[in-house]
């Protein structure tokens, strides 16, 4: 057949009535044509989907929780409270999901706050969760939230995510993880419910319960700001789990008080321990209530836990020893490219102390080892020497040579 004369092979519109026509073995495809295949096509995969990952929907198979947190200690160092609840809370949550209802005992959902400094891990928690049950997660940041109608993001956008995450498959979306970064920046700026309008604070609080509550709600599906046009696709929030994190500063002082506040009439020796004792553990909802969230709003997060600060122990064990740990992943680096890579005890304890000393937790273990193994990256792969010992020599003069050390020790 001459170029010509080719025509579609589907629909048979010539080369001019068409804007391009595909050639192949032995025929001819149009642009759209392609396109209403394409269309079938997702369509008949939006149709499968349930079917493929979690094989029935509404029933997910499960670990107990002592399994749960076996699989987090894989990837998150220490943490072993959190750990426990927030196995518990998982478990309970998903056996809620796969129980049938026989009576009236209603079992209700255990969405969690995660109390702790940033980089200790709240994050990697909710998304080991996450992966090991094979559900969709997103996170979600709460700063950027505002009440509808006001500059921002409204709160269905979170949802939006956690669509875009679950390939758009509404099903399974609705029995996701959501994990809302920042909280406590959503905090009542003071305890007086002001005359001017709190919107970035209580507002979104507000606007939150309505995800909260387990309603069915309107999401856009590009996420941003909902507007009048938009197609919009609705999610049932009931069995969606709602991880929140926060940072929470100050809250010791809250925490310190309340318990003191407790604690007279006892021995003063046992205020002391107290004191001492990371306050973070003694954690309560009316210690987040002080703080600014709503009573509302925790009621809705039946579960509360703490986090641990990492010490330069703790920071070491990240290091080396979860699944995907950083020294892992650099030896894979250079496995890749026949380059056997080894560090030595010292060089491992340099970069924890530098991690340390310039308050960079264990965020900052990532960007010390970039900087200290980047001449490294960059040369070793031309080289002839299949071996790479890092010393701490070499971490120490690396580690001089970067801008890092530069930065001003806070
Ligand atoms: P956040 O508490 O701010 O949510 P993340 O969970 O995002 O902190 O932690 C940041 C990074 O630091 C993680 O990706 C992980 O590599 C590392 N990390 C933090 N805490 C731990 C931990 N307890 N165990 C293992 N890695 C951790």
């Amino acid at each position: 057949m001459s170029k010509k004369e080719a025509v579609c092979s589907f629909c048979g519109s010539d080369r001019q009535s068409v804007g391009m026509l595909i050639a192949g073995v032995s025929g001819h495809i149009c642009d759209n044509c392609v396109e209403q295949a394409g269309k079938i096509i997702l369509e008949e995969k939006r149709h499968e989907q349930p079917v493929q990952k979690n094989t029935s929907p509404s029933k997910l198979a499960l670990p107990i929780p002592a399994k749960i947190k076996a699989t987090l200690d894989e990837f998150v160092i220490g943490q072993e409270d959190a750990k426990k609840v927030l196995s518990v809370a998982v478990y309970n949550h998903y056996k809620r999901l796969n129980q049938e209802q026989i009576d009236d005992i209603e079992i209700e959902k255990s969405n969690v706050i995660l109390v702790g400094r940033t980089g200790t891990g709240k994050t990697l928690l909710a998304k080991t969760i996450a992966k090991m049950l094979d559900v969709p997660f997103c996170i979600a940041d709460a700063t950027v939230l505002t009440e509808a109608g006001y500059v921002g993001e409204d709160v269905e956008s979170i949802l939006s995510r956690l669509l875009q995450a679950s390939d758009y498959n509404v099903e399974n979306a609705q029995r996701g993880i959501v994990f809302i970064d920042e909280i406590d920046k959503i905090a009542r700026k003071s305890d007086n419910p002001s005359i001017t309008r709190d919107v970035s604070g209580e507002g979104v609080q507000q606007a939150l319960l309505k995800l909260l509550e387990g309603a069915i709600v309107n999401v856009p599906p590009q996420g941003g700001r909902k507007h009048p046009e938009q197609k919009m696709i609705q999610i049932d929030t009931r069995n969606i789990l709602f991880i929140c994190g926060g940072a929470f500063d100050g809250i010791e002082r809250i925490i310190s008080s309340r318990v003191n506040r407790q604690a007279i009439g006892f021995s003063n020796i046992e205020e002391e321990s107290i004191q001492d004792d990371n306050l973070l553990k003694h954690i309560t909802p009316t210690d987040i209530r002080s703080f600014g969230l709503i009573p509302e709003l925790i009621g809705r997060f039946p579960v509360l836990t703490y986090l641990e600060p990492l010490d330069e122990k703790a920071l070491k064990r990240i290091l080396t020893e979860p699944k995907n740990a950083i020294i892992k992943q650099y030896t894979r680096l250079f496995e890749m490219d026949g380059i056997q890579l080894k560090f030595d005890k010292d060089s491992l304890d340099y970069i924890v102390h530098k991690a340390v000393e310039y308050k960079l937790g264990a965020r900052g273990l990532r960007s010390i080892c970039e900087t200290i193994l980047l001449d490294a990256m960059f040369q070793a792969p031309g080289n002839k020497e299949k071996e790479l010992s890092v010393t701490l020599s070499y971490v120490k003069s690396a580690f001089k040579k970067s801008k890092l050390s530069k930065l001003k020790v806070a």
